[in-house]
This record gives structure tokens, C-alpha cells and sequence, in this order.
């Protein structure tokens, strides 16, 4: 191939991508705002107008600068690669540090300088978003200290953890030879699994306090459910996400025995017992439809799908070129292949990414059907409705938006197939 072709090709693919994201977000917009002054009337003895109006209006905040976002996300990104960003980091951090330092400090360099220009221009959004969004509409927790506490304790265990396994995947791009593809992937799937079981029990307590659940009376009730579904679990643990923020949730975390259940403070505060142990069911529903597995094994054949065509690509000239990178003939080149593999393919990959949340939708279906048989289906009913006022999740989303982003049904759809799960079944 060409380099002018690649670049035409990116080019093309990230003005397509930015039109349908602009496209789809002025629908949801629309959609919210005209349905903004009536509670849809399967829900008109449950939500109040107020509180669906407040939905409304923290879900066009939450898509306006979304837009924003999504700008300077492509100003950005154009400015990494075709403008010349990467290049002139590589050139500059070659000058400095390899004739020194050595090949390996040198792309580690480039690696973590990348990283920290990222982060640094990420961060007025995420300061904003944080402290003005999420603010305004009472979901904010965090005062200024914790939200800096957090950044540098989140930067010194990345640097902690990325630092190692960036530094083995380089190593394995230079040592391995012509199949390196396959043993750097061996060895990022094997990372992945190790810190599904390290982050749980090491890495979220810096950031949070998990106290086994105190409640007997619930304790009780969750064990009588997670016995009748055959499920054993290392804990049950309530962690204190009010600290940061007033969203709620319900996790599981980890693999095989180190696996745990997890509440946050604001889901117990605002469910009644019937509903935390009918959104647990539903959590049990995707481990007994595999769900979990299913996305597990399928994300490792992306990867491995991913690092092969890396390995390809890596080695043609055209692939840097192509995207605005001089590459060096007397240093490896790959730090500067996998940035930039980094930074484009998700580009094409917008394309096909509707696939993945038709798929978890479907799951959300069956999990819920699950939850259904196990626990009280009017439970489960009720606590979605619930978390959906108290995340203030519109009820009203554009159709076609929900079909491209949607990773969760819609309330209506799910309250509609509970209703319906409910219902006497025809013999
Ligand atoms: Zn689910």
C-alpha cells in the first residue's frame, strides 16, 4: 500500500466516524428535549415530572459536552499523527535519551510522555465534567483533595504497573522474532487474568474502605440466594462509593475462588432488601449464562486478532508514514507502531462497535429473565426504576442511539419483558 492511501483511508474513515457520532448525539438530543415535558405514560404513576425533567436535562448536559469532547478528541488525535505530534516526540526523545539511555529507556520514554500529555490534556474535561456536571445535578462527592489524591495515587500505580508490563511487551517485540505477535499477546492475556484477581483484592482497597456487609438479616437473604443458584463467592462487601459519588451500583469482582460481591453504600441506602437481592440475582444471571466466560474468550481473540495485525503492520513502512511518522533507521520502532495502533484503530473499530452492545443487550435480557426465576421479578422491576431516577437516566432516548450505544436496555424495554415474564405462560 501507499502511504497517501493510508492516509486518505484515516483520513476518510475519522470524518465518517465524527458525522455519525455528531449525527446520532443531535437525534438523542432532539429526542430528550422533545420529550422532556411528559412522563411517558407507562411510567406516569411512578416518575414524577420533576424528576423525569431532571433526566432530561442532565442527559443533554451530559450530550453537549459530549460534542465538546468529541471535537477536541478528533483535534487531538490529528494532531498526534497526521500533524506531526508523534513524530516530533520520537525525534526529540531519540536525541535525548537513546544515545544515552538505550533503546529501551528511549521507548519507555515515548510511551510515558504520551501518557502524560494525554492525561494532562484530558484533564480540564475531566474537571469540568466532574466538578460542573456532575455537580450541578447533585452527584458530586468529591471535594478538591480527594479528586487530587486520587489522581496522584492513580498516576503512581499506573507508572507502577504499566511502566513493567509496557517495558516485557517492548522486549518481546525486539527478542522474539517474527511470531513476537503471538508471545506478546501470550503475555498481555496473561497480565489481564493476573490483575482481574490483583485489582479487587489490592488495588481498590488505596482507593476505597470494603467492609464485610454488616446487615444479618440480608447477609442471610443474599446467602439463601446465592446457595439456591449454586453460586459461592469469597465475601460479601459493602464499599463506600458514597465517598466520591451518589450514582449506585452492584459488582462482582475477580476469577474462580477469589471472586467477591460487592455493594455500594448508595445502592443499600436506596433499595429495599427484595431489590438488592433481586439485582444480585440478576448479577448471578450472567455467570450462569456464561456471560462472563463468553466476553472473556471473545476479547482474547480480539487481541490476538489485534496484535497479529500489529505484527503486520509494524513492519511496513507505509503503516508510519502514512500516519505522520518519519520511522528511525537506527532505533526500533516499536513504541512508535504500537502508539499509533493505539490511537487509530479505534477509529475503525467505532464502525462495528453497535455489534458488541446489541450483544450485551441481549445479555441484560437473559440476566434479567434469570433474576426473574430466582427472586421477586416486581423487585427487580421496582429497583431498576429506582436506580434509574437516582442515576436520573432518561426514560425517553432516541431509538436509533439506543441501537448503536445502548450496552443496557432501555427501562421501558426491561420493564416491558419483566411485565411480561410475569404473566401466566400458556401451557
Ligand atoms: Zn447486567
Amino acid at each position: 500500500m501507499q502511504a497517501s492511501t493510508l492516509t486518505l483511508v484515516f483520513a476518510a474513515a475519522l470524518v465518517a466516524s465524527l458525522g455519525l457520532k455528531f449525527w446520532l448525539a443531535t437525534r438523542q438530543m432532539r429526542h430528550v428535549a422533545t420529550h422532556r415535558d411528559t412522563v411517558p405514560p407507562a411510567f406516569a404513576e411512578t416518575i414524577t415530572l420533576a424528576a423525569h425533567q431532571r433526566a432530561a436535562d442532565y442527559t443533554l448536559a451530559k450530550a453537549r459536552f459530549g460534542l465538546l469532547t468529541m471535537a477536541f478528541g478528533a483535534v487531538v488525535l490529528l494532531g498526534w499523527t497526521l500533524l506531526g505530534g508523534i513524530d516530533s516526540l520520537n525525534l526529540a526523545l531519540r536525541e535525548a535519551v537513546q544515545a544515552r539511555w538505550g533503546d529501551m529507556a528511549y521507548q519507555l520514554a515515548l510511551l510515558a510522555c504520551f501518557a502524560v500529555i494525554g492525561g494532562v490534556l484530558d484533564l480540564p474535561f475531566e474537571l469540568y465534567s466532574t466538578f460542573r456536571i456532575e455537580q450541578q445535578f447533585g452527584f458530586n462527592r468529591m471535594a478538591w483533595k480527594l479528586y487530587i489524591a486520587d489522581m496522584i495515587k492513580g498516576a503512581g500505580i499506573g507508572a507502577l504497573i504499566g511502566l513493567p508490563i509496557a517495558a516485557l511487551i517492548l522486549w518481546i517485540m525486539g527478542a522474539t522474532g517474527a511470531l513476537w505477535w503471538f508471545w506478546a499477546w501470550a503475555a498481555w492475556m496473561s497480565f489481564s487474568l493476573l490483575m482481574m484477581v490483583l485489582i479487587p483484592s489490592y488495588i481498590m482497597p488505596l482507593f476505597n474502605k470494603f467492609e464485610p456487609l454488616a446487615d444479618e438479616s440480608l447477609k442471610a437473604r443474599v446467602q439463601a440466594l446465592m446457595t439456591r443458584c449454586g453460586f459461592a463467592a469469597k465475601g460479601l462487601f459493602v464499599m463506600d462509593g458514597s465517598k466520591r459519588s451518589a450514582h449506585a451500583n452492584a459488582y462482582f469482582t475477580g476469577l474462580g475462588a477469589s471472586k467477591r460481591v460487592v455493594f455500594f453504600d448508595t445502592l443499600l441506602k436506596k433499595l429495599s432488601p427484595g431489590e438488592v437481592e433481586a439485582v444480585l440475582a440478576h448479577e448471578l444471571g450472567h455467570f450462569k449464562h456464561k456471560h462472563v466466560i463468553k466476553r472473556l474468550v471473545s476479547m482474547s481473540a480480539i487481541s490476538l486478532a489485534a496484535f497479529a495485525l500489529l505484527g503486520w503492520l509494524s513492519t511496513q513502512a507505509w503503516f508510519y508514514a502514512g500516519l505522520g511518522v518519519r520511522p528511525s533507521v537506527d532505533a526500533p520502532n516499536d513504541a512508535v507502531a504500537l502508539l499509533l495502533f493505539l490511537l487509530v484503530t479505534p477509529v475503525f473499530g467505532y464502525f462495528v462497535s453497535p455489534l458488541f452492545a446489541q450483544l450485551s443487550r441481549r445479555h441484560e435480557f437473559e440476566a434479567d429473565a434469570y433474576a426473574c426465576k430466582q427472586a421477586s421479578g416486581s423487585d427487580l422491576a421496582a429497583a431498576l426504576l429506582k436506580l434509574h431516577e437516582d442515576n436520573a437516566s432518561t426514560l425517553t432516548p432516541d431509538p436509533v442511539y439506543v441501537r448503536f450505544y445502548y450496552s443496557h436496555p432501555p427501562a421501558s424495554e426491561r420493564l416491558a419483558a419483566l411485565a411480561h415474564a410475569a404473566l401466566p405462560q400458556p401451557a
